[in-house]
């Protein structure tokens, strides 16, 4: 039986051009900045976001974490939201390697924050009980917020109260190419909200490792230097730029196909007794699902799912987190649906 795997866009496998490319990669030691097959995506990744530079990381994790280093010191303040994937998901990284404060506003259900709410969050450089501010991160699409999408009107809401006091503007971009897809408009409009950006190509865009940061040529430099201290200068990583090549040049139009999915996906559970979807809130491959069924344990049913052949995880006591990509047909999602749908006959 073939398990139908809507846990994460991270399950994607690199497709038959990736490994053709990696297998064919020109190498060189990228450390002494020889490597071509590097340089050609770090070019590659700077021009589609319409900035100067760009830099090949291992993951997005170290993709955060060397951009926010580069942006600030051990002491200073680093402004996000609530659900953020740096503050939730990335080990407080920032904290045990930068010696960075995090100061969180939260979340709107849109994956926004409020910009007088990140006015407020700004200290008083002049209070010496205070941390300096330095930088506010955005993320687009934004992950726990079930793949909300951010508009550049939206975030030039929260840019404009960060340049009036001088601070940076990071992107977690992960998913800015779902972002970008789903507006139907250019990721460079997005990220010229922004001063640097991370971005994956490990998830939807379906390489098997890497990341990129971009921004200024200046900037970049500093985060190559931070990259180091973290243990992320490699050597031949043409053998994974190969791959984000690929990813970047034929594996961004075809998210709105994830896209697609999802929405099918969506309207089908929203069928579904003992489950719920805000369909507004769909708008991009993520779903959030709410398990609306009393007397069951969610965890029972992700274990029934799986026996089915269908794997989602739950990312608390009432919701699910269902993600679509590469490899995921039309046919898997009536596939996931009739699953779903069996199985919650049984519970509800
Ligand atoms: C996955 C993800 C990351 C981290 O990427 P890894 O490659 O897993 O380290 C950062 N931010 C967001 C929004 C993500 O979804």
């Amino acid at each position: 039986m073939r398990t139908i795997d809507l846990r994460s866009d991270t399950v994607t496998l690199p497709t038959p051009a990736m490994r053709k490319a990696m297998y064919e990669a020109e190498l060189g030691d990228d450390v002494y900045g020889e490597d071509p097959t590097v340089n050609r995506l770090e070019a590659l990744v700077a021009e589609k976001l319409g900035k100067e530079a760009g830099l090949l990381v291992v993951s997005g994790t170290m993709g955060n974490l060397t951009a926010l280093m580069a942006h600030a010191q051990r002491g200073d303040e680093v402004i996000m939201g609530h659900l953020a994937h740096t503050y939730l998901y990335e080990a407080g990284g920032i904290s045990v390697l930068g010696g960075v404060h995090v100061r969180t506003v939260p979340n709107l259900p849109n994956g926004m924050l409020n910009p007088a709410d990140v006015e407020l969050a700004v200290r008083d450089p002049n209070n010496i009980h205070f941390p300096h501010s330095r930088v506010v991160c955005l993320e687009n699409t934004h992950n726990r917020c079930g793949g909300a999408v951010l508009s550049p009107a939206q975030m030039a809401t929260v840019r404009e109260v960060a340049q009036r006091h001088g601070l940076m503007v990071h992107l977690d971009g992960a998913r800015i190419f779902n972002a970008a897809v789903a507006l139907g408009i250019d990721a460079s409009e997005i990220a010229a909200q922004v001063d640097s950006v991370q971005l994956c190509f490990s998830k939807g865009l379906s390489a098997p490792v890497g990341s990129a940061v971009v921004g200024s040529a200046d900037y970049i430099k500093e985060v190559r230097r931070q990259r180091k201290i973290v243990g992320g200068a490699m050597r031949q990583a043409g053998i994974i730029a190969a791959a984000a090549i690929v990813a970047l040049e034929e594996m961004v139009d075809r998210l709105a196909e994830d896209h697609e999915n999802a929405q099918v996906l969506a309207q089908g559970i929203k069928e579904i007794d003992g489950l719920d979807v805000d369909l507004d809130s769909v708008q991009s491959d993520i779903i959030m699902i709410t398990l609306t069924a009393s007397d069951v344990e969610i965890t029972d049913l992700v274990k029934a799912f799986r026996a089915e052949g269908l794997m989602i995880n739950n990312i608390d006591a009432s919701h699910f987190r269902a993600v679509t990509h590469y490899g995921i047909e039309r046919e898997d999602i009536s596939e996931a649906l009739a699953i779903l749908s069996r199985v919650m006959k049984q519970v509800a």
